[in-house]
């Protein structure tokens, strides 16, 4: 049978736009569908005007610590729409750059939303076209979550990160519900441009799943800087009025503030999609469940990024897309591999993680060698800023190859764990690093200058 394209790509994210550019480079016949913007959550409504936020935020601390320096400082005045304004027109050039890229790919447009009719036909909902292909791409990402379970009311007085990206007024007091990468992230970005902020999160301490070290010198920190963290606690109702938000926890307590935001996960992109029509089994809260190589039960429909729910970072639906192009264009069946991702808390200071945590190397049945070093970075000697950095790694007792590397420092942790993950790739050892000569002064000499073993474990 003839089909109208040789791919369909739903979702023009991270994932959909690299596997379509990628697929036409190879002499596909394809087509995408995106219903918002090019570009997706990463550049739109996540990573990128996330980061910008971030330094927006840095200058807060900044004009402090230039003190100690010598520097007079003016007063201070923070202007959000100006902040909002500037980083709306760099969002807008760079979706613009997406989609003239995908169009230069040779790969056909569709700027609206795309369903399912069957498995291999495809509605186009504003022009009401449907199309065929051989092969479809379900690549639709994610949207924040407002499941505060049943045992809230008001969910709907509640912003997402969504929402912050664009608020017309800056909130003096905000409050902060969940404990992951985006309620620590927006903790701090809301805090360093002046706001009032309570982080309310239902576990025992924020960020689970990272390495314990990292969690305890984040919470300090921020606890430090006067972010209120209150663990062990819901929301049971939540209330506006008078512009002021009301949010009575289940402790009873009452908070208030002018904006909450939910931070409380996200939830993949499949409702009304009519996976059901072409056959594609789903999972918990509507994943698409794929194998190895990305595919569904379907032969012929594949499904990368936020909406397999596997580990919902860029450059992941990027490897995702990759290894979906090597495996039905190339030839080359090409499993995705989840080892060693790279991966950062840009909160201040930051948290930059690449491998396995203590717990996990434990698990995985590896008896470890800890090398930890705690110490004051040498900027904040003379700023008079009381903070504390810490470098980790994590060794294999055995081999001494190293399985994990934590770093909690202002400013560069990510940029360290993205070149510590080359290494590590290559399986370089304790003695590899200990073999290297420091760069001095730096933050990152610490990894290998670390002499001293500070414990061990067994599993
Ligand atoms: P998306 O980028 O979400 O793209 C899916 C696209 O599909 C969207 O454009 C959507 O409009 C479109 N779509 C959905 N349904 C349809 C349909 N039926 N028809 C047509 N189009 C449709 N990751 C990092 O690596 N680093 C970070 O610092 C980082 N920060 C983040 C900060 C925030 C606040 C958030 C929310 C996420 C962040 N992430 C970060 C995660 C990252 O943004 C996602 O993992 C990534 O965007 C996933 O890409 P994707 O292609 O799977 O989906
Ligand atoms: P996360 O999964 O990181 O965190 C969700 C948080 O919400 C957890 O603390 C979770 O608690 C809590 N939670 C879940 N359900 C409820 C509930 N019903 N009531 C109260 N609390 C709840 O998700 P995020 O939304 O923060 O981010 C989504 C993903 O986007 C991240 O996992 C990450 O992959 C990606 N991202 C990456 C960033 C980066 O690379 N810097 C930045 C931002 C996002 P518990 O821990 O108990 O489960």
């Amino acid at each position: 049978m003839a089909y109208d394209y040789d791919l369909f790509v739903i979702g023009g994210g991270s994932g959909g736009v690299r596997a379509s550019r990628m697929a036409a480079s190879h002499g596909a016949r394809v087509a995408i569908a995106e219903e918002y913007g090019f570009g997706g959550t990463c550049v739109i409504r996540g990573c990128i005007p996330k980061k910008l936020f971030v330094y927006a935020s840095e200058y807060g601390e900044g004009f402090e610590d230039a003190i100690g320096f010598g520097w007079t400082v003016p007063e201070r005045h923070f202007d959000w729409n100006v902040l909002v304004g500037n980083k709306n027109k760099e969002i807008d050039r760079l979706e613009a750059i997406y989609k003239k890229n995908v169009t230069a790919a040779g790969v056909e447009i569709f700027m609206e939303r795309a369903e399912f009719v069957d498995p291999h036909t495809i509605h186009l909902k504003k022009s009401d076209r449907t199309v065929t292909a051989k092969h479809i791409l379900v690549a639709t990402g994610g949207r924040p979550s407002r499941d505060m379970g049943p045992g809230c009311i008001g969910a709907e007085h509640a912003i997402t990160s969504n929402e912050a990206f664009y608020l017309e007024k800056f909130p003096k007091r905000i409050i902060i519900a969940g404990g992951g990468y985006i309620a620590v992230e927006f903790a701090n970005i809301f805090h360093g441009l002046g706001a009032d902020v309570a982080l309310v999160y239902r576990g025992n301490k924020i960020l689970r799943g990272f390495d314990e070290d990292m969690r305890d010198c984040l919470t300090a920190e921020m606890t430090k800087k006067g972010i209120r963290i209150h663990c062990h606690r819901v929301f049971k109702k939540l209330d506006r009025r008078d512009g002021t938000i009301f949010a009575v926890t289940d402790h009873n307590e009452m908070l208030e503030a002018d904006q909450l935001m939910l931070a409380i996960g996200r939830i993949p992109n499949t409702d009304g999609l009519g996976l059901e029509k072409a056959g594609v089994a789903l999972g918990k809260r509507g994943k698409v469940l794929v194998d190895e190589y990305s595919k569904t039960n379907v032969d012929h429909i594949y499904a990368i990024g936020d909406v397999t729910d596997r580990v919902a970072l860029t450059p992941v639906a990027i490897h995702e897309a990759m290894c979906f192009v090597k495996t039905v264009y190339e030839g080359k069946p090409t499993p995705v591999d989840h080892e060693g991702i790279p991966t950062a808390v840009f909160s201040q200071p930051e948290i930059g993680t690449v491998g396995l945590t203590e717990e996990e190397a434990l698990k995985r049945g590896h008896a470890i060698d800890v090398y930890k070093s705690t110490f004051k970075p040498l900027k904040h000697t003379l700023s008079g800023r009381d903070l504390r950095s810490q470098f980790k790694l994590i060794v294999d007792a055995k081999t001494q190859k190293v399985l994990g590397c934590h770093i909690f420092t202002p400013d560069t942790a990510g940029e360290i764990a993205q070149i510590v993950g080359v290494a590590m790739k290559m399986g370089a050892t304790k003695a590899d690093f200990d073999s290297t000569i420091a760069l001095h002064p730096s933050a990152a000499e610490e990894l290998v200058t670390m002499r001293t073993k500070s414990y061990s474990k067994e599993p």
